[in-house]
């Protein structure tokens, strides 16, 4: 698998410290082997996430100075405005300072108490706000979704049938509605196919109920959808956007993501007024007035530059080359991944190269600390130490699967870069059973994988 050379030249460069492994176990120590409490200072590469850790181009740079700071009505909310009728095509967009901002506005309008809202699978914020609006979120990925051994084409589709069967198990009226997110964050950034979202948007019509798109990657779904499902071969990665949004009725996004801002957010209503209506209330409470939404004048414009540079081809091909190129060298290491790469990074399969850590020492979380440890690598569990213990019993749950994600921030990383990752876990994966296993020492009632104390379990 060949590299995808960078479509663009380096301009502004951020100088990293390197450092020795003793500093690394030092550094690991006073974290309380908890890579979330390491100043990144003390990071070499960081793949934690690839939210708000985007570079901006020198046009978005740019577009800050030409920010309008008014309160209301600013030059760049119109701006922002024309861009996302012009891509998604909805009658209302509002800006919001994040996703997570998105989803405390729109849930608790759309959310009767006690119904269920069904999902190809809820990331974890949005999850939490279903929740706080009195919802019950219901994860119903295809089951290929879950298989990390073989591949899929499209591995983040919902399982309509599963859904159909979940209705009419449960009678229409306990259903708030349907939540596709794409990609399909947390089985790895796996794509949905338009295929599928059409069929959820058959049955939603079928029964009366709401589809919403959680967008935050629509971009990358959509390079997807053009390089795997035939009718959209030809097709513009703009037109397959305005196809994937004409399924829904609302979306919401973290603009931290495929927009390629370090903060910003958004909500899209396409034709409903009365739900416009009951957003704005929560929009001027929460958020700030509406033409500005918790954001600066500055971040409108950057959003504006950064949602049109998401749709460009070349940048999309060597976006998912990169960790395409990645997952390849894993491969012929010997290094088990959610396989094929997702959009936004490598899942390594921890829980398989290191079988002999029982899922209760967190395999996930064991292999993030050996690769700090290892090459001042930063990533993070997306296994059972994300889980949190079960709210009625407190008993440790375990996950469906133990990964280790390697989270690749756009355009701000090298092959050279990606080579001392796959260095790093080539080397690891030699030593693999000597790698242990973590407890916890301290942790706090819920969300614990971000502050839990933890230590090494001696063999
Ligand atoms: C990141 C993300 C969110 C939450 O957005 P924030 O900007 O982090 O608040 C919601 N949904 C998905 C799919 C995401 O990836």
């Amino acid at each position: 698998m060949k590299y995808i050379a960078e479509p663009f030249k380096i301009k502004v460069v951020e100088p990293l410290r390197m450092t020795t492994a003793e500093e690394r176990r030092e550094a690991m120590e006073r974290a309380y082997f908890n890579g979330f409490a390491l100043r990144a200072e003390e990071v070499y590469i960081d793949l934690q996430t690839d939210s708000g850790t985007g570079a901006m181009t020198n046009t978005q740079w740019a577009a800050i100075m030409v920010g309008d700071e008014s309160y209301s009505g600013a030059r760049s909310y119109y701006h922002l405005m024309k861009v996302a009728e012009d891509l998604f095509g909805y009658a209302y967009n509002q800006p919001v300072h994040q996703g997570r901002a998105a989803e405390k506005v729109v849930f608790p309008v759309l959310t009767k108490p006690g119904q269920y809202w069904l999902s190809n699978t809820f990331f974890d914020t949005t999850r939490g706000h279903v929740g706080l609006a009195g919802g019950r979120p219901v994860d119903l990925v295809c089951p290929e979704g879950l298989d990390t051994s073989t591949y899929a084409d499209f591995k983040g589709d919902a399982d309509v049938e599963a859904m159909e069967r979940f209705i009419v198990e449960h009678g229409v009226d306990q259903i708030a509605g349907i939540v596709m997110t794409i990609t399909n964050n947390t089985v790895g950034g796996q794509p949905v196919s338009v295929g599928n979202l059409r069929a959820v948007r058959a049955l939603a019509d079928q029964y009366g109920l709401l589809v919403i798109l959680d967008a935050a990657r629509f971009a990358e779904n959509a390079m997807f959808v053009k390089q795997r499902e035939a009718e959209f071969a030809d097709s513009t990665i703009e037109q397959i956007t305005r196809e994937s949004f004409a399924q829904a009725d609302l979306f919401i996004m973290s603009a931290k993501k495929d927009a390629i801002v370090n903060m910003g957010g958004m909500i899209g209503v396409r034709d409903n007024e009365e739900i416009v209506g009951k957003l704005k209330s929560n929009v001027i409470a929460f958020e700030g007035y509406l033409t500005y939404g918790g954001l600066a004048g500055r971040d409108l414009e950057a959003l504006a530059v950064g949602l049109r540079e998401a749709l460009d081809e070349d940048y999309l091909r060597y976006r998912l080359g990169q960790g395409q190129y990645l997952g390849a060298r894993l491969e012929k290491a010997g290094v088990p991944f959610q396989n094929p790469v997702g959009g936004h990074g490598v899942f390594v399969d921890a829980g398989k190269l290191l079988p002999h850590i029982p899922w209760q020492q967190f395999p996930g979380h064991a292999l993030a600390v050996e690769l700090y440890l290892e090459a001042g690598i930063r990533s993070c569990d997306i296994g059972s130490l994300l889980m949190d213990r079960d709210p009625v019993t407190h008993e440790p749950q375990q996950a469906p699967a133990e990964f280790t994600r390697l989270a690749i921030p756009r355009r701000v990383y090298t092959q050279a870069h990606l080579d001392v990752v796959a260095d790093a876990l080539e080397a690891i994966a030699a030593r693999a059973d000597q790698v242990p296993g973590y407890e916890i020492t301290w942790e706090p009632p819920v969300l614990r994988h971000f502050t839990a104390h933890l230590r090494p379990v001696k063999p």
